[in-house]
């Protein structure tokens, strides 16, 4: 194969803690969970002669666990477990959407939540719906155990602020506190499927009885270097009901907590007003 590694070291841990004690001794090694990002590079001849520390036989972290605080999703859970699993779905269906929209089939049943977060993607898919749903991210290194807010995983395009020998174990996602009014996810790309997003957007809305805003969380993927909640927006919003007036400002303060970029795969203008428009959608009802 062009670009083929001619020489690669591959640690198969078993468990756990035998996870811990390779990367420790092996901090160069580079973790490889469904492969589906991982193998990119290796197309591309970057991995010649690197260490490879191969997660997939580590079965304890696969599962999905009913936890007292909601769910706890194991690193290596498939977009496709996400998909299909009725906890999920109930009780966090933006995130099952999402998985149902990474890729198509074959990306679905090897690519796994855990590589999702760790690839640090502007576009990853999953990523509006863990920012809307608060998710904590678990990870573990030879220093221990750390809970990482999902938003504070990312310092940039690609780039995480994972430390050394640092793996994730589990997205925890804790449970909402009642049923949201209204939710949305949506994926924008250049076709229904097998698309990287121009902008990917997820939105709870809670009301109370008199048509006020009682919380408002809206994130948005591809717009900025890494995914951004709508901060600006969703503080604007609280208390307010959705008159014509509050909607506009509240559509207009979105720039304030992105910042699209021109690239292959769109232009800054469209990104911005197709946010605009899913936002104003969203809480027009
Ligand atoms: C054809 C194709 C289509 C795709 N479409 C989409 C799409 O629509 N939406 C989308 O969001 N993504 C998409 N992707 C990207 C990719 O499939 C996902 O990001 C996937 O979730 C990656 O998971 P994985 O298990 O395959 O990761 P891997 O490729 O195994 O690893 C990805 C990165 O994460 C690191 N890593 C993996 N697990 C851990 C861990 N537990 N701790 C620390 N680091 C870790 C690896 O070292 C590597 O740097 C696509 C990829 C391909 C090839």
């Amino acid at each position: 194969m062009r670009g083929a590694p001619d020489t690669m070291q591959v640690l198969r841990p078993r468990t756990p803690a035998e996870a811990v004690r390779l990367f420790g001794r092996h901090p160069e090694a580079l973790p490889l969970a469904g492969g589906t990002d991982f193998m990119v590079g290796w197309n591309a001849g970057l991995l010649n002669r690197r260490t490879v520390l191969d997660l997939s036989p580590v079965r304890a972290w696969k599962g999905i666990r009913r936890t007292r605080a909601g769910l706890a999703i194991g690193t290596l859970a498939t977009h496709a477990r996400l998909r299909d699993d009725a906890r999920v779905r109930a009780a966090f269906p933006l995130l099952a959407e999402a998985a149902s929209v990474i890729g198509a089939a074959a990306v679905q049943n090897r690519g796994t939540l855990g590589g999702n977060i760790a690839n640090a993607s502007p576009a990853g898919d999953s990523f509006p719906p863990l920012a809307v749903y608060e998710a904590v991210v678990r990870t573990v290194s030879p220093d221990g155990e750390r809970r990482c807010p999902f938003l504070e995983v990312f310092a940039g395009p690609k780039k995480t602020t994972l430390r050394p020998a640092e793996l994730i174990t589990a997205v925890e996602l804790p449970s909402l506190p009642k049923r949201p009014t209204r939710q949305m996810f949506r994926k924008i790309g250049t076709r229904a499927a097998q698309a990287l997003s121009k902008t990917v957007a997820a939105g709870l809305l809670w009301l109370d009885g008199k048509g006020r805003v009682e919380e408002l969380r809206f994130a948005l993927g591809a717009m900025a270097p890494t995914v951004r909640r709508l901060h600006a927006a969703e503080a604007y919003i609280l208390g307010r009901r959705l008159t014509p007036a509050t909607v506009d400002r509240a559509v207009e303060l979105l720039a304030e907590d992105v910042s699209p970029i021109d690239d292959v795969r769109s232009t800054a203008a469209y990104r911005l007003a197709i946010s605009r428009a899913l936002l104003r959608g969203f809480l027009q009802g």
